[in-house]
């Protein structure tokens, strides 16, 4: 079954040139969306589970549904990730559960809200190389932070990335993918103006720079929902209550892409998605009470923007362009 190291994917998506989205999972209909939507358009997969996610499912359960997915779609591959783990405990438990990727995000505390110095960022980022790397386990870090919180995780306080740093970190802690904040932030409300393409929304001179001094880094972009219009509207028609907001447009996740971003970060799309299915199904259908009935079209949904996301970022068709590798395999590689 290819369960792949994350690292196999984003080096594969930078010799096509092309992104691949994260999505979040939280429950069996999001990983189901999920996977639908990948073997329809043919597209690598990174599963990813929030310690939020966790807590929700026990652990346990999310494990399994993450695991069915690799049984169901034997063919694609699929990397398991841990998003936002805020400690070596956090790492080694994913990775006891199974996981080919965790995230180390040693921005922040392991509060997941106080920022942390460069070299308290390095020490536990490097701890966690230092961990998975004999597993074959691939690591994101990040450097700096975004702005807005979900799940709980956030300072609320954007400071971005600082290019003369990223080298340094990389040389010290040899992680395989750096999350970096650019002007983007975690939750849905991102922008309060409609984003314009003629401005600088986010800080791309940041990637640019960052690409220019290390070409072989894998860069991340968290908070990349674009916070469909067309969403708020269903979701606002049908009784919901969410204020104007926008999310980062398609045309900056593009321009990201093109300047050496491998992976983007998307979870609040797909919540809208569901949230707005639901509340119409319920709206239209006020006698029903049934959950396989709402949760069809709310599967549906998260399908076409999932969907839409895996051809947007240029990931789609590139599912098997590529012989699958194991654990076993990136361990060799991370021995040399
Ligand atoms: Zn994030």
């Amino acid at each position: 079954m290819p369960l792949v190291p994350m690292k196999q994917i984003l080096d594969e998506a930078k010799k096509g040139n092309y992104g691949v989205p994260h999505f979040n999972v939280n429950n069996m209909e999001q990983a189901q969306a999920i996977m639908r939507a990948a073997e329809e358009v043919k597209s690598p997969v990174i599963l990813a589970a929030s310690r939020g996610a966790l807590k929700y499912s026990d652990l346990i359960f999310l494990r399994n549904i993450m695991l069915a997915c690799v049984e169901k779609y034997p063919k694609l591959p699929i990397a398991l990730h841990l998003d936002h783990g805020n400690s070596l405990e956090s790492v080694k438990t994913a990775i006891s559960l199974g996981f080919t990727s965790v995230m180390i995000d040693g921005s922040l505390k392991e509060d997941g809200k106080t920022p942390t110095t460069f070299e308290e960022n390095v020490k536990v980022t490097k701890s966690c190389v230092d961990y998975a790397h004999p597993f074959g386990v691939t690591v994101e870090g990040e450097l700096g932070t975004l702005g807005g919180i979900e799940d709980g995780v956030g300072s609320g306080k954007v400071q971005l990335t600082d290019p003369n740093q990223v080298e340094k970190f990389l040389k010290l802690t040899g992680v395989d993918a750096l999350a970096v904040a650019i002007g983007t932030s975690h939750g849905a409300y991102k922008f309060k103006i409609k984003p314009d393409p003629d401005k600088n929304l986010l800080a791309m001179d940041i990637i640019r720079e960052i690409h220019k001094r290390c070409p072989n880094l894998h860069m991340v972009m968290h908070g990349s929902s674009s916070v469909p219009q067309e969403l708020l509207a269903e979701i606002n028609k049908y009784g919901g209550k969410i204020p104007p907001t926008y999310g980062v447009p398609l045309w900056a996740i593009k321009e990201g892409i093109a300047a050496g971003v491998r992976k983007i970060n998307v979870d609040t799309d797909l919540r809208l998605a569901v949230t707005a299915a639901v509340r119409k199904f319920l709206y239209e259908n006020p006698e029903a009470f049934d959950p396989r009935e709402y949760l069809t079209p709310a599967r549906d949904a998260m399908q076409k923007i999932i969907k839409e996301r895996f051809v947007e970022f240029g990931s789609a068709g590139h599912a098997y362009d590529y012989t699958p590798i194991t654990l076993e395999q990136a361990k060799k590689f991370y021995k040399k």
